[in-house]
């Protein structure tokens, strides 16, 4: 065994024992060392992450501002093009018209019907301000006389029958208009215009040529004697129409509440024929407008 002085063998435990504490004071520095590591870690894995949420939550707002924007900016464009059209359709049809008035005969443009409700020989037909005839003097070729006003041989059968109906009922009625020729609207229009001024003010009560719903030979003006036009809507007789003409094809094109729709002031006297079906199915689903029941654009020129 190795001699060792007393006072070297305490060097040596000394030594031992300091030597003893670096080791367990390093373990337990490695230890807190590692612990705080792996901390920081934890601390910026979690960061990292929130730093991703909060960058997709970034980008799914810009994507939605976008997407928002995008569809503001179709809308704005839609608008103007629609003002565009509009305008446009008005310049077009106040061109046609002047041409028309002074004795040429011109199918305004952009308005012509066309498509499933644009065949002036079918029940089915719209005319408004916003679909004219095409051509503009059309004539139907299968007119017939009743009592002298002539109308659409297809709505004759039902004309009678309706009109026997409320005879028989108490009601009498008479007719005041029905189909009127392109010639002959031409000639009420610049009545109204020499009377009222200015076209402006003659659109307010009268068709223009090429837009009149009378053209068709499915559209009649009731009457009975001594109530023509506006005095009609106080009539017995208008009451019994409100219930009964639909079982006879004929509804009341022009009602009071929607003027926006059809283009027209409210006209208790001026109905048309769309058969029997038609005229049913919107009486009993509550449809007051061919344009609303069709989906057709209407409303003014
Ligand atoms: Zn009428």
């Amino acid at each position: 065994m190795l001699k060792i002085p007393i006072k070297k063998r305490h060097v040596v435990l000394v030594s031992i024992l300091v030597a003893a504490g670096i080791a367990t004071g390093g373990g337990v520095f490695a230890m807190q060392f590692y612990g705080e590591q792996a901390i920081a870690q934890q601390a910026s894995a979690s960061a990292k992450k929130l730093k991703q949420i909060d960058e997709k939550i970034a980008e799914l707002k810009a994507k939605k501002l976008a997407e928002q924007k995008a569809k503001e900016e179709a809308e704005q464009k839609a608008k103007e093009k629609a003002k565009k059209e509009a305008a446009a359709r008005t310049a077009a049809a106040d061109a046609a018209l002047a041409a028309q008035l002074a004795g040429q005969i011109v199918t305004p443009t952009g308005c012509a019907i066309s498509g499933a409700h644009g065949n002036p020989n079918n029940i089915d037909v719209v005319v408004n301000k916003k679909n004219c005839f095409n051509p503009v003097n059309f004539v139907p070729s299968d007119l017939v006389s009743y009592g002298g006003y002539l109308v659409s041989n297809k709505i004759y059968t039902n004309l009678v029958g309706m009109i026997n109906a409320a005879a028989a009922a108490g009601k009498p009625l008479g007719l005041s208009s029905s189909y009127r020729s392109y010639s002959n609207q031409v000639a009420t229009y610049n009545n109204w215009v020499a009377v009222n001024g200015s076209t402006a003010a003659a659109d307010k009560v009268s068709a223009r040529p090429g837009y009149s719903e009378h053209q068709t030979g499915f559209a009649i003006d009731v009457s009975t004697s001594g109530a023509v036009l506006g005095d009609f809507a106080s009539t017995a007789q208008y009451t019994w129409m409100k219930s009964h003409a639909h079982k006879y094809g004929f509804i009341q094109r022009y009602k009071a509440g929607y003027e926006s729709i059809t283009g027209y002031s409210a006209e208790a006297w001026h109905w048309r024929y769309v058969g029997k079906t038609v005229a049913t199915d919107m009486k009993n689903k509550g449809i007051h407008t061919l344009e609303q029941y069709w989906n057709i654009e209407g409303g003014g020129y």
